[in-house]
């Protein structure tokens, strides 16, 4: 039996098991939450609201979550003068499923990035971010509807893996002389200098993890997406393997776009998935011009880190989008937006990214049924123009409504 310090979690509900390489999800689970900083107050009550509500209707009051509030940041701070308690990383592995809301990460100095610590620490391998577009929501294409990427960011390396030396230090000295006189390098003595590791481990398990997913949600293609010309041994080893996994693990499955031009005149045989590679900054352009030719992208983490947000940008910005860190089974569902301080406690941030993830977590659990209420009440709320500012601000005849009133929307609005 797990002990906890300082929390005590709920007497009611059941924990998520493995059993046997699979989630086996009781009627009433314990899914630890993290409410998180600045706008997660108002994010979370909203987005707990309007998932209870759906998961009641969906199964006739079958089935419920039983929330377990465990801290980080701030509030993380207050109670246990840390900002990650063991406590918290010992009840999201514990009970396999959970929820979190922004963190503050400060800029330049301070701590590292908590979110990035808990990735790292529970080995959320992949960083998975659906983009779905609701239709009305104001966007900059002229057809946000294309845009169905799903996109599985690496989630545990490259420049992320904190390995970094300030200038002026002695620890950077010493690199910087290592470098220059053992490898020959030229670097400046006045640099700062980060690493970014990519490994074989790294880049396989989270490629496996897209064309699984691929395959098993009918989704046409995925897209390795590099910058491979320019760093050859990371960026491109991770093109190199993403491919190697592809052709060892699941060769009867997919094919390549190299073969569709040499042998099938680019007719693709049916029920293969297309695996094919973009360079990052082309990869740019094409979600601009051409998403429609895109489905599941895989890719190192600074990429996927800024390409969701690009991607986001289409179909209603940051509010609009969620994400998933998942790794062999744990999983932590999150607002991919931050805390957006200037907002806090005001009940006017779009809760949509978190209530979105909330659908994720649903969709993982094998609750589909709960998630669909909840795309429709999105909908539909929209289609109503009862919207938070962000969109409020860019559709014409829309009515402004607060965080919690837009969840009341989005909960009438579930048929
Ligand atoms: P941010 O909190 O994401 O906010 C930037 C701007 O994006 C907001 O001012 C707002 O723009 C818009 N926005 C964000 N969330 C929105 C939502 N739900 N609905 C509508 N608009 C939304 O980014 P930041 O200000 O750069 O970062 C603040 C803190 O959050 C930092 O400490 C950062 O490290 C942290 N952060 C945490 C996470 C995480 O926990 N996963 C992720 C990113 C950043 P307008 O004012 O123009 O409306």
């Amino acid at each position: 039996m797990v002990k906890f310090s300082k929390i005590t979690p709920p007497v009611e509900g059941e924990k998520i098991e493995i059993v046997k390489d699979k989630l086996q999800v009781p009627e009433n689970p314990i899914i630890p939450v993290i409410e998180g900083d600045g706008v997660g107050r108002d994010i979370m009550k909203a987005a707990r609201r309007v998932l209870d509500a759906s998961v009641q209707k969906a199964f006739n009051g079958k089935r419920k979550i039983v929330w377990f509030d465990v801290y980080a940041g701030e509030k993380a701070q207050a109670k246990y003068g840390e900002l990650l308690p063991q406590d918290t990383l010992k009840a999201i592995k514990h009970y396999v499923v959970a929820l979190k809301g922004p963190l503050t990460t400060p800029i330049g100095g301070g701590f590292r990035s908590l979110n990035v610590t808990l990735r790292q620490v529970l080995n959320l391998y992949a960083c998975v971010r659906p983009l779905r577009y609701f239709e009305g929501v104001p966007s900059p294409v002229k057809h946000p509807e294309n845009m169905k990427i799903i996109i599985f960011r690496e989630n545990t390396e490259d420049v992320y893996a904190g390995i970094e030396w300030q200038k002026g230090t002695k620890e950077v000295k010493k690199v910087i002389t290592w470098l220059n006189k053992t490898m020959k390098t030229k670097i400046r003595s006045d640099s700062g200098i980060g690493i970014k590791p990519i490994s074989v481990t790294g880049t396989k398990r989270l490629v496996r993890k897209a064309i699984r997913y691929a395959i098993e949600n009918n989704r046409k293609s995925v897209t390795l997406m590099h910058k491979g010309n320019i760093m050859k041994y990371t960026e491109g080893a991770f093109r190199e393997w993403g491919y190697d996994v592809a052709l060892k693990e699941f060769r009867d499955k997919v094919i390549t776009e190299a073969e569709l031009e040499k042998d099938y005149n680019w007719q693709v045989p049916p029920r293969k998935v297309v695996i094919k590679d973009r360079i990052a900054d082309s990869m740019f352009q094409q979600i601009l011009t051409r998403a429609d030719e895109y489905e599941v992208v895989a890719t190192p983490n600074l990429n996927g880190d800024y390409l969701s947000d690009a991607c986001a940008a289409q179909i209603g910005g940051l509010g609009m989008a969620p994400g998933g860190n998942i790794g062999d089974f744990v999983a932590l569902f999150e607002a991919t937006h931050g805390t957006a301080p200037k907002y806090t406690d005001k009940d006017m941030i779009n809760p949509t990214s978190v209530i979105l993830s909330g659908c994720m977590m649903l969709e993982y659990m094998g609750w589909r049924e709960a998630a669909e209420l909840i795309y429709k009440g999105i909908q539909e709320t929209i289609k109503q123009k009862r919207v938070t500012y962000d969109l409020e601000r860019l559709m014409e005849g829309a009515t402004k409504v607060r965080t919690s009133e837009f969840g009341t929307a989005i909960i009438e609005n579930m048929r």
